[in-house]
């Protein structure tokens, strides 16, 4: 890629590194950047660097927040007693979107894979019990139906019987090995709805 100046290929190559953007889009996003106001350039690497040096877990749910605690931790009105358990920051987003979900969530960044190797250890598992030791009535359980994501469902599941709490697994409205992520939010709420108790 040696006919665009260095500087250019570097910022190709960089753009290059992130998920989903090949060569031809990291092209094209380079030119894009290139092309737009030094204002909006700087706001755009200024929002980058902040977002890394400022983003950490929130000490509740464990979700991606700047603050101590998430928005959706900090908010009295919500239902604290009822935890949804996801996989990612996405997904909790994705829950988020339907506005009809008034619980607490708890991320887990991550699902339960003996496949790759991934062990409870390596998810938030272990402080999802941690906060069962206060006042909580149900645990939802919607990790995505992937083989994954059952596994993890199924090894929370067991943990938290023994509790005597409520634990329930989303509907499986949600298509097998589908993200979250993706899931118009009809889907989601139906499969919110339909959950039933393990
Ligand atoms: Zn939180």
């Amino acid at each position: 890629m040696d006919y665009y100046s260095s500087q250019i290929t570097k910022l190709i190559e960089e753009l290059g590194k992130l998920p989903g953007i090949g060569t031809k889009s990291a092209q094209r996003l380079a030119f894009h950047i290139i092309n737009m106001p030094q204002e909006q350039v700087n706001s755009l690497a200024g929002a980058i660097k902040d977002a890394k040096a400022n983003i950490r877990y929130c000490k509740e749910c464990w979700t991606l927040t700047d603050q101590e605690y998430c928005p959706i931790c900090s908010r009295k009105l919500r239902d604290h007693q009822t935890i949804m358990v996801v996989e990612n920051t996405r997904d909790l987003a994705a829950y988020e979107k339907t506005g009809k979900y008034e619980g607490v969530y708890h991320v887990l960044h991550g699902a339960i894979s003996p496949l790759q190797g991934i062990c409870p250890n390596d998810n938030r598992v272990k402080e999802l019990m941690q906060r069962l030791q206060g006042d909580v009535k149900e645990v939802i359980i919607a990790t995505n139906s992937s083989l994954e994501g059952e596994t993890t469902a199924m090894y929370i599941s067991k943990l938290i019987k023994p509790t005597g709490i409520r634990v329930s697994r989303i509907a499986s409205g949600v298509p097998v090995g589908g993200d979250l992520e993706y899931i118009d939010e009809v889907t989601l709420l139906r499969a919110l709805e339909g959950r039933i108790t393990l």
